[in-house]
């Protein structure tokens, strides 16, 4: 007769970073990520007092969470987001989300200084944040392993011509970042995967100096209507979650058809 095996120990909860998690795409997914019952630390820039709306509502269904202003582009802020985590309990997921598109127009007439802060948030703003989740996520690190979502666009395949094709290159280079590093942590218990959303009603558009653009560029879109970002958040959710347990280094596009 087999002697019987220990009782397994609970599972810990999922501890998971969301930058930009104060508005549109990424305050929806800590919300849908704290309905699945995980930890969240909810980063910001400028937005604290939605940020704290955020955290309210994730401990409204039962989670602990927490707000903190990081800056994507600064090494030591994203240090400090982790750090918050870490409070928490080891860190298993991140959603790289923070970005902007902060400018419209031909590539000629947008400042020196606009693209560099487009490419920045955008691109070294997740490279900067995947980077600290590979340190503290990694199996042959010490970590527990996980998962992380990167938040591309559909501009990365498209180009955004006459809107912001540095954004879009931006956006191209997540989507390598995201195939190359799923390679580089496949057999480290760290999964990498990206979400690409088309057009999506949230304050992104107002803050490139547009509000009117969503209504003028849905006509693009097949299914002819925006997305919500509500129905992003169950795509990354998805992409965190162990029933995406064999899935690695893909972009997922959720952009009704564009
Ligand atoms: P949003 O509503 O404008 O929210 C952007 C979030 O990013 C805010 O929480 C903002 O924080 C944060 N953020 C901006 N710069 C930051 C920085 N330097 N450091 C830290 N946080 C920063 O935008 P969204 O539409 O939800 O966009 C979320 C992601 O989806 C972005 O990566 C965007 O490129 C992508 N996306 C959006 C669309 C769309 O149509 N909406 C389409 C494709 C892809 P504060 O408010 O605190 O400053």
């Amino acid at each position: 007769m087999s002697t019987p095996s220990p009782a397994p120990s609970a599972p810990s909860c999922p501890v998971t970073v969301v930058t930009g998690g104060s508005r549109g795409i990424g305050a929806a997914t800590a919300v849908h990520l704290a309905r699945q019952g995980h930890d969240l630390v909810v980063g910001y820039r400028s937005g604290r007092a939605e940020a704290e709306d955020v955290v309210a509502a994730a401990r409204d269904l039962g989670v602990r969470a927490v707000a903190v202003r990081a800056d994507v582009v600064d090494p030591a802020d994203v240090d400090a987001l982790f750090a918050a985590a870490a409070d928490l309990g080891p860190v298993t997921g991140l959603v790289a989300n923070a970005g902007l598109t902060a400018h419209l127009g031909d590539l000629a007439d947008t400042p020196v200084d606009v693209v560099r802060q487009v490419l920045d948030v955008n691109l070294l703003g997740v490279v900067l944040c995947v980077r600290r989740a590979a340190q503290v996520m990694s199996r042959r690190r010490g970590g527990p392993g996980g998962a992380i979502v990167t938040v591309s666009s559909s501009a990365a395949t498209l180009g955004s011509a006459h809107e912001y094709v540095h954004y879009a290159a931006a956006k191209a280079g997540v989507d390598a970042l995201t195939v190359g590093l799923a390679k580089e942590l496949a057999d480290d218990g760290v999964r990498v995967n990206a979400v690409a959303p088309g057009l999506v009603r949230t304050g992104i558009h107002a803050g490139a100096g547009d509000a009117g653009r969503l209504d003028r560029v849905t006509a693009r879109v097949p299914m002819g209507r925006p997305g919500e970002p509500a129905e992003i958040a169950p795509a990354i959710a998805w992409l965190l979650s162990d029933e995406a347990a064999y899935c690695t280094g893909a972009v997922l596009r959720v952009a009704g058809g564009l």
